[in-house]
């Protein structure tokens, strides 16, 4: 379906999981196709501010268990079958698909210490949670062009406020961090959220509210 960015972008809103961005997908992309026609576009929805979150609450009123990823599936598959295009996900596979390769071409997003995408504005309070590929080559707004802020910040306390240092350049050490939130010592992160990435100063107007910290704390220890 040929959709103006405006009239996509609204309807994202509404269904509660905001447009993040796109781009038209080269061979190296490892974009599938849409359906039987090579993709044209590619956009990516998720969370950058309070939106998502609301929404997701909000129908979890009704199924307290409802879990993020479910909630994701059901919303962005339904919006894909309404706008003719293909739902891929980050959280199904395999395929895996390159959702942190997408989101640079998509979004000015860089690498951070802590290993995930740093947004000069939102800092680390966003996420990508699903893909629609479209087989028409959409009109895009131009993709803004920010320099990440981590070369620009000298002092990287990002790297320096976990309690068992298990962030160091190029590497996370899930088990020091789970044994940490296992003991009573690590309440501050499992009520409040990872206190290294907390430490960043960069978008902290954008910070998950505590709730949602939580959720995503105990999401990850459930995991892990
Ligand atoms: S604290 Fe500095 S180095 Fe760490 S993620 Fe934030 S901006 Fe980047
Ligand atoms: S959640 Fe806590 S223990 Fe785990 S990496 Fe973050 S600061 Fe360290």
């Amino acid at each position: 379906m040929l959709i103006g960015w405006p009239a996509l972008s609204a309807r994202c809103d509404r269904a509660g999981i905001p447009l993040r961005g796109g781009f038209h997908p080269r061979d190296d992309d490892g974009v599938p196709p849409a359906g039987d026609l090579p993709a044209g576009t590619l956009v990516l929805l998720g969370n950058a501010g309070p939106s998502m979150w609301r929404a997701f609450s909000r129908a979890r009123e009704d199924a307290p268990e409802l879990a993020l990823d479910d909630w994701t599936s059901t919303v962005v598959s339904a919006l894909a079958a309404e706008l003719d295009a293909t739902a891929l996900f980050p959280f199904t596979g395999p395929p895996y698909w390159p959702f942190q390769r997408w989101a640079q071409r998509a979004d000015p997003v860089h690498p951070s210490p802590l290993g995930i995408l740093i947004h000069p504005r939102f800092g680390l309070w966003h996420g990508y949670r699903a893909a629609l590929v479209f087989a028409e080559r959409l009109s895009l707004p131009p993709r803004e062009d920010l320099p990440s802020p981590c070369a620009s910040c000298a002092d990287r306390p990002c790297l320096h406020a976990c309690p068992v240092s298990a962030f160091s350049p190029g590497s996370y050490d899930v088990a020091a961090c789970v044994g940490h939130l296992d003991a009573q010592a690590g309440a501050p992160c499992v009520t409040g959220g990872c206190l290294s990435r907390r430490a960043c100063p960069v978008g902290g107007e954008h910070i998950y509210p505590e709730e949602q910290r939580r959720f995503h704390m105990r999401a990850f220890r459930l995991a892990a």
